[in-house]
């Protein structure tokens, strides 16, 4: 019987930002914390290569040079070391940008997007009401709720997919998550996951292999210990959350999948412990 072809992945990070730690944790942060930009390269038998956001890149500083979207750069000062991009990133992994098919957007904020126009033969993936919002907003409302439409490429509308039309297969699990299954990958190995609160439309995934189980959960939360203490971030988020009552259910339903699957971890983007997790120190 031939083996069943095995989807690989690989989580890196481009850059980071930083703000309040209080804003994370508002009974103990102090200083400032580091919200790290983790994407993941995806490769899938038979298709290719997949990103799942890219972090910043260079794009981020030339779509924050003028106003209102200079607003953000001052909010969210970021660091991105040369050759950090995740398209160095991957040249370094003997990938060349235009190698990549795909690129699925968890959410329209800039430390998710900003390397979009680093991949020409990309197409795009995300949620319809994530999409919507893009064509909706723009100028200070846009950047008020974390989206730079200068960071989506001119010709963006006409590569992308709308993932309830391509989705195989869209079911909710035990736990109420909704799940996708994508480009006939076995949903065993990956699948897609519906995350709203934070972001319109966000989405995360579930990736298991015999010696990784993921839950990728991307920006449910920006800390695990946050979420695993039930510490939620300061209520002034909430002005460019999407909803609050669907952020804070999103978590209960991740923490009742975690009680169930303990062999997964769980990853947030922006988590210290998920750049322990990359460079193998937990
Ligand atoms: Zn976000």
């Amino acid at each position: 019987m031939a083996q069943e072809s095995i989807v690989s992945l690989k989580l890196f990070a481009s850059g980071y930002c930083e703000s309040h730690a209080n804003i994370v944790n508002p009974l103990e942060g102090k200083g400032k914390t580091k919200f790290y930009a983790v994407w993941a390269l995806l490769d899938i038998p038979n298709l290719g290569y997949i990103l799942f956001d890219t972090g910043y890149s260079k794009q981020f500083n030339k779509a924050t040079q003028s106003f209102p979207e200079r607003l953000y750069r001052w909010a969210t000062p970021v660091t991105l070391p040369e050759n950090n991009t995740a398209k160095a990133l991957l040249e370094a992994e003997g990938i060349h940008a235009n190698q990549v098919k795909y690129i699925i957007i968890s959410h329209f904020h800039a430390d998710h997007i900003a390397g979009l126009t680093d991949f020409n033969n990309a197409q795009f993936i995300c949620h319809k009401s994530a999409y919507e919002e893009v064509q909706k907003l723009s100028g200070f409302r846009a950047v008020s709720k974390g989206i730079l439409q200068k960071l989506l490429p001119d010709n963006f509308k006409s590569k992308v997919l709308v993932l309830e039309d391509m989705a195989d297969q869209i079911a909710v699990n035990q736990f109420g998550i909704t799940e996708y299954q994508i480009f006939g990958i076995n949903i065993n190995q990956f699948k897609l996951i519906y995350l709203p609160g934070h972001a319109r439309g966000m989405l995360g995934f579930i990736y298991t292999r015999n010696d990784q189980s993921i839950f990728y959960a991307t920006d449910a939360s920006w800390s695990y210990e946050t979420y695993a203490r039930g510490i939620l971030p300061r209520k002034i988020v909430k002005l460019f959350f999407d909803s609050w009552d669907d952020f804070v259910e999103t978590q209960e339903k991740i923490k009742a999948f975690e009680l169930s699957n303990k062999q997964y971890k769980i990853l947030f983007t922006h988590c210290e412990q998920t750049l322990k997790y990359i460079s193998n120190e937990i």
